[in-house]
């Protein structure tokens, strides 16, 4: 029959949903996650594992994932299990003097932000990593750049919860959100009702869905994203590598005005190297495509060159919880008591999963947050703020 109450339910079991879960534990709550299909079955379980400093917007966003990753190095210990957590660095590849003169700007604005970033000429960005091709003319690097294995993560965040009281449900949709007197008390699932005094709205992509159930417009829509894995192959890259691009295509149109596709690289543990990936507005089809695969394969062989012959054994698609200001919408929410939001984190959750988890759970248990979640609030956007 299952549990007919919680203390706190959070909807969802991807890296944000198993990470809240997680922190609560640790402060002493036994959360009940609801899942519609199998952990990580959304975006967690279709996406990079970039850890990345160097992608996020200067100001608040890069703030929150400077925090984020510093507790990465904790986590690991914290966790007990394998997360594939490395710390390599990372390197902004750039292309063209067009985009070298937009990065020197954006280098400015993450330094001021906090971040330590250095800019190098092509020589040395070919001496730190031997396998670029001269089509790389400079660099930016930043040591904190890291990577993990987002699958493992969600995994080793939802077992380390289980183990301390959290309980899961599986293949149960939420299709309903019980409110009364602008309060949430539960929710209905096809044939039941759990009671709740806090419900998370962890929902991924998919927190729109969640939120009409209980009658808020929330702006999160999939961006989708398409990867392709190479065979596995000998030690080859040093570094975690986006191109300058991939920042322009992300948030800043106007940083590269060559054109083209942004890229990202990383090699897992197991040796294949995962190259992603392309930002797309086509609804919930996940698909992959031959375009879009064929767009990213053809922006990496000149680039590295060593690549060029390595098969490439497998492509997903996964999608994006995008958000107007590329910012989540973490928090309470104005008007409905009980129901948090922890949703929108668009191509950063893995990297800011750790911070979300702990702000959520704290805010839950003590009302207070370590760092300040006013602007995360989904009321920016009925402010105009966005
Ligand atoms: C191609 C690609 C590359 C990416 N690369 C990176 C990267 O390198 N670094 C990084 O930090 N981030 C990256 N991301 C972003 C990252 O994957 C997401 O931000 C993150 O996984 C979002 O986690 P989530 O828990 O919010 O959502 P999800 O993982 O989608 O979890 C939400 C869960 O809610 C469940 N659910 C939804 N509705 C209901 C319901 N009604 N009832 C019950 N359950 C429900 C879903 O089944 C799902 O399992 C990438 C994403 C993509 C697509």
């Amino acid at each position: 029959m299952g549990p007919q109450t919680a203390d706190v339910l959070i909807v969802g079991a991807g890296v944000i949903g198993a990470s809240i879960a997680f922190h609560l534990t640790r402060l002493g709550i036994k959360p009940l996650l609801v899942e519609k299909s199998d952990p990580a079955a959304g975006s967690s379980g279709a996406c990079d594992g970039l850890v990345f400093l160097q992608s996020k917007k200067p100001g608040l966003h890069l703030k929150l994932a400077l925090e984020s990753r510093k507790r990465f190095d904790s986590l690991v210990d914290q966790l007990g299990s394998r997360i594939e957590f490395k710390n390599p660095g990372g390197l902004c590849l750039i292309e063209s003097e067009s985009e070298l003169a937009a990065m020197q700007l954006f280098v400015a604005e993450q330094r001021t932000s906090g971040l330590d970033v250095e800019l190098i000429d092509g020589d040395e960005a070919r001496r730190r990593e031997p396998c670029l091709s001269r089509k790389v003319i400079a660099a930016t690097f930043s040591a904190l750049d890291s990577q993990v294995n987002p699958y493992a993560l969600t995994f080793a965040f939802l077992r380390a919860a289980e183990s301390a009281g959290a309980r899961i449900l599986t293949g149960v949709e939420v299709k309903g959100i019980e409110v009364a007197s602008s309060k949430a008390t539960g929710i209905f699932t096809e044939n039941r009702r759990i009671g709740a005094s806090v419900v998370v709205n962890a929902a991924g992509a998919l927190a729109a869905e969640v939120g009409r159930l209980a009658g808020l417009e929330i702006p999160v829509t999939p961006r989708r994203g398409q990867i392709l894995v190479t065979a596995a192959v000998p030690p080859l890259l040093r570094h975690c590598l986006i191109s300058a691009q991939y920042v322009a295509a992300k948030f800043k149109p106007e940083l590269a005005a060559t054109g083209g596709m942004g890229f990202s690289l990383e090699q897992a543990d197991s040796g294949n190297i995962l190259i992603g990936s392309t930002r797309e507005f086509v609804g919930f089809d996940r698909r992959t495509t031959f375009d879009g695969i064929r767009t990213i394969a053809s922006r990496i062989a000149p680039v590295i060159p060593a690549l060029k012959n390595v098969p490439v054994i497998r492509t997903f698609g996964g999608l994006r919880p995008y958000t107007p200001d590329g910012l989540p919408i973490l928090g309470k929410v104005a008007g409905l008591e009980g129901f948090i939001m922890a949703a929108g984190h668009e191509g950063d959750g893995i990297a800011l999963s750790a911070i979300t988890g702990e702000l959520i759970a704290d805010l839950i248990v003590t009302g207070r947050t370590q760092f300040p979640l006013d602007a995360f609030r989904l009321e920016r956007f009925l402010e105009g703020a966005a």
